[in-house]
């Protein structure tokens, strides 16, 4: 059978999230975004809210949602602010690898120490030549006894600066490509760990996006997960699970656009009339609507297949894609909506269009995703 609606408790996360983004980030939002300054005040808060963790098993000390949840979730915080939902988000992101290929024990020493508090977590994957091609990835790890040693420099990494816990990808063998990559739980007070520069972003800008290098790292070698050589598949693995939560933030700034147009349309009055009551304005809000409606269900149709343990590549693909483009589209439209007075950092939708030309990018591009999903149909 086909369900549509959302179960009692999922419907009380909702709305437990829709009011702490309403009331507590939303009017912080324009600040963080004019100072371009992360809020711990802000993580704090939605650690005691329970839901920073939400994937963590509760034997791990999290609530242990599920990632129809995480779309939610996704969804609830971008509409009050991308860069504080990325914020969050990326904390998942980090532990993703870790909760897929970490041993029991490795979850057992790290992970109650992490969500005892509102503690972030980081995943470093990028790096200056290796983006859309982790093949290009210069990042090491060689083996020393009981020890691995981590060098290299990751880029562009979401929480670079704030997080207590990496995972990292890094090369045992530079020659194999990305088939030499394994993946790695590297503690932020490691000796030889650094933050480099912040980057000045033009959205999402709640976030802090750095550097994070890796200078002769040692770390036991326990902290590997999986079995070693490896890393390719768990990046993928993860991304596969993430994916569809990226998504349903880029569907959460997609309707807060088309709600703050639709208001705007009904107040503002031009030729004597609401502009709402225009059928060129009308014709473009109903194209924002079917656009935002299309991307929800392609993002919860990708996180109710990663729910049930069935293969999602192609369809978590396409969730992010097109929900990424959806809030490109729809944030523009409701600048557009809006007139002169879109353009102002005097109304929100300025900062929508901003924050939503990241969900095209991080992630994978959406180069990238059709690539994905190509690659699914012809193979
Ligand atoms: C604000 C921000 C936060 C980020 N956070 C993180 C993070 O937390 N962790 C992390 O690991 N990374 C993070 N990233 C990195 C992000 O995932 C990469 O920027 C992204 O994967 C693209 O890589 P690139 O920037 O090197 O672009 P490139 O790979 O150089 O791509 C440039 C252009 O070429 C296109 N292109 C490349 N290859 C192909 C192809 N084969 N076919 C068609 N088109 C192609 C791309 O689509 C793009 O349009 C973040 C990036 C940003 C901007």
């Amino acid at each position: 059978m086909i369900d549509f609606s959302l179960t009692e408790e999922q419907k009380a996360c909702q709305k437990l999230v829709r009011e702490f983004a309403q009331n507590e980030i939303v009017p912080v939002a324009p600040e963080l975004d004019e100072e371009q300054r992360h809020s711990p005040e802000l993580v704090e808060k939605y650690f005691e809210l329970g839901l920073l963790h939400y994937l963590v098993p509760e034997k791990y000390g999290g609530p242990e949602l599920g990632s129809i949840e995480g779309c939610i979730l996704g969804e609830e915080l971008a509409a009050a602010c991308g860069g504080v939902a990325a914020t969050f988000g990326q904390n998942s992101l980090g532990l993703t690898p870790f909760l897929i290929a970490g041993s029991p024990e490795l979850k057992e020493e790290l992970l109650p120490k992490h969500t005892s508090g509102p503690n972030l977590s980081g995943f470093c994957l990028t790096e200056a030549g290796a983006g859309s091609d982790v093949s290009g990835i210069r990042s090491t790890a060689r083996r020393e006894g009981d020890e691995f040693v981590i060098n290299g420099t990751k880029q562009f990494i979401t929480n670079g600066g704030v997080a207590s816990l990496y995972s990292v990808f890094a090369s045992e063998d530079p020659e194999l490509k990305h088939k030499g990559l394994s993946a790695f739980m590297v503690p932020a007070d490691s000796p030889g760990v650094s933050t480099g520069k912040k980057e000045n972003k033009l959205g999402q800008r709640a976030t802090d996006t750095r550097e994070v290098i890796f200078d002769n790292v040692h770390i036991p070698a326990h902290y590997r997960l999986g079995e070693g050589f490896d890393g390719f598949k768990i990046a993928m693995m993860t991304l596969d699970h993430s994916r569809a939560g990226v998504g349903a933030s880029a569907v959460g700034v997609a309707r807060a656009a088309l709600e703050a147009a639709t208001a705007y349309a009904k107040e503002r009055v031009q030729f004597g009339k609401p502009i709402a009551a225009l059928q060129a304005v009308q014709l473009m809000l109903a194209d924002m609507a079917i656009k935002v409606n299309a991307a929800r269900w392609l993002c919860w149709h990708a996180a109710w297949l990663t729910d049930n343990g069935k293969p999602n590549s192609k369809e978590s693909a396409m969730a992010k894609c097109f929900a990424g483009d959806t809030a490109m589209q729809v944030t523009t439209d409701a600048v557009q909506v809006f007139g002169g007075y879109g353009y102002m950092k005097d109304y929100p939708v300025e900062k929508y269009m901003r924050d939503a030309k990241l969900y095209q990018i991080y992630e994978g591009t959406n180069q990238i995703q059709r690539l994905v999903i190509a690659g699914q149909l012809i193979r």
